[in-house]
């Protein structure tokens, strides 16, 4: 592909992780981001001359970085300055249990046994370990793969290895076999969301999210947009061109195969390869022209989506970390009020203190971000202004009673319908398609579509989503990319370099 121009259109994670990579391959890339900024739902918002982190907060899977900037001749200590975290969150519930996960296992055993009991202790030592046993299941045949089939995973992993991973069992459930105490259910339910998925429907597989949380949760010194930038800043340093502001209107197609773009000012822009990191619910959309949205199908049930406040906030007497949760009294209404297309009564807030990390120590004010599970409602413009403005009002009276409380110097608040016109396509939903039902992973598109020289990037695509999947299905679009242009034109060492790796 050496001398073939690429165009990535959308600079999130996934199409900025593919565009590093098949620059560092020697191909000539061009990255169009319809935004002022780079990275996507990876962003920052400024509220009261502060920048807040506003999108992603918990880093994992360090090592799907390391990979990647080791693929452009760099790595991520020589990018990005981390701090792992040894408290990864912590818990409040109504009646005032306060909970600390820590990234030691031992130490949150302890913790379990002297606040739940042995029985519980006992119960999150065999959870991690079907979490842990899921995780390394499909961390070859599935995260790391293009997408298999039911039948292919099976081919590639084993029956009996298939079985462990428990897709016909709801992960709601499959708790119940691990932990007795509802409070304990609740947390580790939690993890469900992370993929935007209903842990009363989705599949026990996505305990893996817990395994995968339990290996670390980095803090990026100076904001986690800084990934963004070191991810771009390593993709420019291979020879590839952002272009902001930039926002493609169509993609071309000729002879039945990709070859280009035209902007929203009219120009066009000839490419032998496109790769698209928009949501994937855009292509099929009809967003870049009736031709290509044929080229794949996408499951109409979304994700969730969320309702966030960015915050500078003096926030008094309880002593926040990091990563805290406050947990919802009725975990079940919570997510039937979500089905039922409604802002929950009582949600769980999960609050991200941007300023600390393993000590409650802050200063005052201090930046805050707030996330609370919503439906992906935003295409209706739905929940509307009172509903939002009676949301921010319950979910300020709930840090309250859990003696979290907000003294506000500003705030900014992001609804469904925001994240619709952020992420045309999207109704809101931040993490594609749902993930809920023993099939619904294997529904998503994959990297390659039915037209030729046109592939998908980001984390509305397999293997999902998040930023460490978002950054490996770049991964998956520029190898397959570099191995069709192998099989058809070029030599097939191609498909190898850059730190291109087939496992
Ligand atoms: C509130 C929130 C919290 C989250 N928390 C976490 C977390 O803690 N940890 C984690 O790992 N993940 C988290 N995620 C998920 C994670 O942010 C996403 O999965 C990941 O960033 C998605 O990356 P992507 O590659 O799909 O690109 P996206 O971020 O979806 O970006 C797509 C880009 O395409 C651009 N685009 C779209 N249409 C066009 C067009 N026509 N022309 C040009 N450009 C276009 C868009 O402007 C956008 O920049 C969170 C997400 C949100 C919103």
């Amino acid at each position: 592909m050496i001398d073939r121009h690429v165009i990535v259109i959308g600079a999130g994670m996934g199409g900025l992780a593919a565009a590093a990579r098949l620059a560092a391959a020697g191909c000539r890339v061009t990255v169009l981001e319809a935004q002022p900024t780079l990275g996507g739902k990876l962003r920052q918002i400024q509220v009261a001359g502060r920048l807040i982190d506003s999108g992603p907060t918990v880093l994992t899977m360090a090592w799907v970085f390391e990979e990647l900037f080791q693929s452009c001749g760099t790595s991520l200590a020589a990018e990005l300055s981390l701090i792992p975290l040894a408290t990864l969150a912590r818990h409040v519930w109504p009646d005032g249990t306060r909970f600390d996960l820590f990234a030691d296992p031992a130490r949150t055993q302890d913790e379990i046994g002297r606040i739940f009991g042995a029985r519980e202790a006992r119960g999150y030592q065999s959870f991690r370990a079907r979490a842990r046993r899921i995780y390394e299941t499909l961390e070859a045949p599935f995260i790391r793969a293009p997408l298999p089939t039911p039948l292919g995973l099976v081919r590639r992993a084993g029956v009996l290895p298939i079985s462990r991973i428990a897709p016909f069992t709801s992960y709601w459930r499959a708790l119940g076999a691990h932990f007795k105490d509802p409070r304990l259910r609740q947390l580790f339910a939690r993890y469900a969301t992370y993929c935007g998925a209903n842990p009363f429907t989705a599949p026990a597989t996505l305990m893996l999210v817990a395994h995968v949380e339990s290996q670390g949760v980095w803090v990026v010194q100076g904001g986690m947009h800084k990934l963004a930038e070191s991810v771009a800043r390593a993709a420019e340093a291979q020879g590839a061109t952002i272009r902001t502001q930039c926002r493609v209107r169509e993609i071309l197609t000729a002879g039945g195969r990709a070859t280009g773009v035209r902007l929203d000012s009219g120009q066009v822009i000839p490419a032998h390869a496109i790769i698209l990191n928009a949501d994937c619910a855009s292509l099929t959309a009809g967003l870049f022209g009736q031709a290509p949205a044929k080229a794949i199908r996408v499951p109409r049930a979304r994700s969730l989506s969320a309702l966030t406040l960015s915050l500078v906030a003096t926030a008094s007497e309880f002593p926040l970390l990091r990563h805290n949760v406050i947990f919802s009294p009725d975990y079940k209404q919570e997510f039937q009020q979500i089905e039922q297309n409604r802002l929950p009564d009582h949600p769980t807030l999960y609050l991200c203190a941007q300023d600390r990390t393993d000590l409650p120590i802050a200063p005052a004010p201090e930046s805050l971000f707030c996330i609370l599970n919503a439906p992906a409602t935003g295409a209706a413009s739905q929940p509307d202004p009172a509903a939002i403005d009676a949301a921010v009002s319950a979910m300020h009276a709930q840090l309250r009673q859990t003696g979290i409380h907000l003294r506000c110097v500003a705030s900014q608040t992001t609804t469904p319908a925001m994240f619709h016109h952020l992420f045309p396509a999207s109704s809101g939903a931040l993490y594609g398609p749902a993930n809920n039902g023993p099939y619904a992973s294997f529904h998503r598109p994959g990297a390659r579509t039915r037209i030729p020289n046109l592939y998908l990037a980001g984390g509305t695509i397999h293997p999902g989503p998040g930023l460490p999947m978002a950054a490996l299905s770049g991964r998956m679009a520029a190898l397959s990319l570099l191995q069709d242009g192998a099989s058809t034109r070029q030599s097939p060492s191609m498909a190898t370099a850059g730190g291109m790796r087939t496992g």
